[in-house]
């Protein structure tokens, strides 16, 4: 949590900007995995606006063939034609309702793009390590994961409905010039006229609607890490009474937030007007064009009829049309947003991987790890090893890198230099999941997942038997407390249930890492959670179930110290001495060390 506290993605500098081509790229690659669904709007799309375009000529013939009938009077049967157009036009009718089908096709689609990018860039999400975090905030990330990609106007409305809406508008601006050409090639090109000028309006503007849009986001980012902020450490500020100066904090986001949504809709309107404007100054003109062609007798009354309804039905689509460029830069920025996420290195892999079916030794050489634009290690040169079975305590003053180099032998952060060895094959040439499946890690600051006490305990593990559980719920000296709760193992924890104190959730902690039946257990400071009498009789029953068994524990109790082989004596990162109890007790610095915490406790 406090690791999030001090980032603000509101003041992040706008990141650097793919070219079109890339988006149009990335697109693609969404769309192939639909690829059946996108064919068969495309044929939706299509035929919707051919049935629409089809009407006003359909019309026109009809008009003209009535005209032609009131003129001049034929012999044979005077409705045959027009019956004939009227069938005609029932046809198109029925393929019109067929087409009335797909903007509901539409909107399901958005929402199966939506969750198709939600999962894909989850998965990414979860495979990158703590850089990644520590770069992004959970608010931010939650809404690039949800408001960047929900809803109209953002990315799901845009791959879905957003281009086929502008397929449907182009095609039916195609359709009804080609109808126009066919019935009138001259008025067909003053409608032209104005075209171009929209598209020159749309490159002036675009960078201006990228920019815009991108800050909106951003704000609406840090408005969700502060809530995410607030509501984690509502305790802290109730507790420090500073709810009016978080508000005021708050309400810094909020008016940036309103200011950037002010803007996007001043752009919007402006943009909107200038659209429409074109729009109705070349209607007038071509209305009033086709009117002294019409009086002058240079075109039928159909024709007439035919252009006046394609004009009208040509407005919407040549107004959506610049809209889809502009929701495109929208969507544009939704895209950077999640690739700039997925772009963040990825833990090193490589290519071949040792499957780790059983630890052997962990062995340090020369580890160092340094925290990233941190200047300085937060391990310098550190040596260990630890064989099957055997025991490390791992004790130092606070921030002397004891939580690190638990972190580092799990894998989580992988060393700037030196080696990490399981049964003497580097860590980074392992597979790292047959490896962790191996491991029970108990946490210095223990999380609960909301659900029951059970299922938080079998969590990690694959055995979900009573027998286990109860195993694991014994070892860690709980059996007690769960007895205690009226619904057992099944009471619920988290923000619906119970709330436990922090000594229960780490022993809770330690159950679920027990449940895994673990080769290698690390203990990151559980002193907390246990007094010497549980510690004594947890490590007492862990003696009784395996032999096997290797541990780190980092404490800074003493009596922790009986139950391991060998200390670890860190000191700023730096290892100060290492060996037996007894044999440390020579150095000096040990000595007063443990007068100290000896004083403490
Ligand atoms: P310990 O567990 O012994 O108290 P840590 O391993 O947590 O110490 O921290 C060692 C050093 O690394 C400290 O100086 C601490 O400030 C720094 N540190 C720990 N976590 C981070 C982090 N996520 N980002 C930057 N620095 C960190
Ligand atoms: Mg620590």
């Amino acid at each position: 949590m406090m690791a999030s506290q001090t980032k603000d993605p509101g003041a992040e500098a706008p990141g650097s900007r793919t070219p079109g081509t890339s988006h149009l790229v990335w697109i693609r690659a969404i769309w192939s995995e639909k690829g059946s669904l996108i064919a068969i709007l495309f044929l939706l799309t299509l035929l919707s606006s051919a049935v629409a375009v089809s009407y006003p000529y359909l019309s026109k013939l009809l008009l003209d063939t009535i005209q032609g009938l009131l003129e001049t009077p034929t012999t044979g049967d005077p409705m045959l034609e027009v019956n004939r157009l009227l069938l005609v036009l029932v046809a198109v009718g029925l393929a019109g309702l067929v087409a009335s089908l797909f903007p509901g096709i539409r909107g399901m689609t958005n929402s199966v793009f939506e969750h198709l990018i939600r999962g894909k860039y989850f998965r990414r999400i979860l495979g990158k390590d703590y850089s990644f975090f520590s770069r992004f905030a959970s608010g931010d990330i939650v809404t690039r994961l949800t408001d960047d990609i929900y809803d109209f106007p953002k990315l799901s409305w845009f791959l879905c409905s957003g281009i086929f809406r502008a397929v449907e508008s182009i095609s039916k601006v195609a359709f009804c010039l080609t109808a126009m050409f066919l019935i009138n090639a001259e008025l067909t090109l003053y409608s032209l006229i104005p075209v171009p000028l929209m598209i020159v309006i749309f490159y002036i503007t675009q960078d201006r609607i990228y920019d815009t849009f991108q800050k909106n986001q951003q704000a609406i980012s840090a408005i969700n890490s502060r809530l995410e902020m607030s509501f984690s450490g509502v305790r802290i500020i109730k507790s420090y009474a500073c709810e009016d100066k978080y508000r005021r904090f708050f309400n810094e986001v909020l008016e940036t937030r309103r200011n950037t949504e002010m803007g996007v809709a001043r752009l919007e309107a402006v943009l909107h007007l200038i659209y429409q404007y074109i729009d109705y100054i070349a209607q007038a003109g071509i209305f009033f064009a086709g009117g002294i062609m019409a009086v002058r007798g240079e075109i039928t009354i159909g024709t007439f009829y035919a252009f006046y309804t394609y004009l009208s039905m040509l407005i919407y689509p040549i107004l959506d049309i610049p809209q889809l460029f502009v929701s495109g830069k929208r969507a544009f920025v939704n895209i950077d947003r999640l690739e700039e996420m997925a772009n963040h290195p990825d833990p090193e892999f490589r290519e071949i991987r040792h499957p780790v079916d059983r630890i052997q030794s962990i062995e340090l050489r020369d580890v160092c790890f340094g925290y990233g634009d941190r200047p300085g290690d937060a391990l310098k040169g550190v040596s260990l090893i630890i064989h099957r079975g055997e025991r490390l305590g791992v004790i130092g003053p606070v921030g002397s890198g004891k939580t690190t180099l638990i972190k580092a032998i799990i894998g989580l952060l992988s060393p700037r230099s030196g080696e990490i060895l399981i049964n003497g094959q580097d860590l980074r040439d392992s597979d790292g999941d047959s490896y962790r499946s191996l491991l029970g890690y108990v946490p210095q600051e223990a999380l609960l997942f909301s659900g029951t006490l059970r299922e938080n305990i079998d969590f990690g593990s694959d055995d979900h038997t009573d027998g286990n559980f109860g195993m694991a719920v014994q070892t860690a000296q709980l059996t007690s407390e769960i007895t205690a709760f009226a619904d057992k193992e099944h009471t619920l924890v988290g923000q619906r249930g119970i709330s436990l104190s922090g000594g229960q959730k780490q022993r809770m902690a330690i159950a679920r890492a027990l449940a895994r039946k673990p080769e290698l257990l690390l203990f990151d400071d559980i002193t907390a959670s246990l007094d010497a009498t549980n510690e004594e009789r947890l490590m007492n029953r862990l003696n009784e179930l395996s032999a096997d068994i290797s541990c780190v524990i980092v404490s800074h109790r003493l009596s922790t110290l009986q139950y391991v082989d060998k200390v670890l004596f860190l000191k700023e990162g730096r290892t100060l001495a290492f060996g037996t109890h007894d044999q440390l007790l020579g150095n000096l610095e040990y000595r007063e060390f443990i007068k100290e915490i000896t004083g403490d406790s």
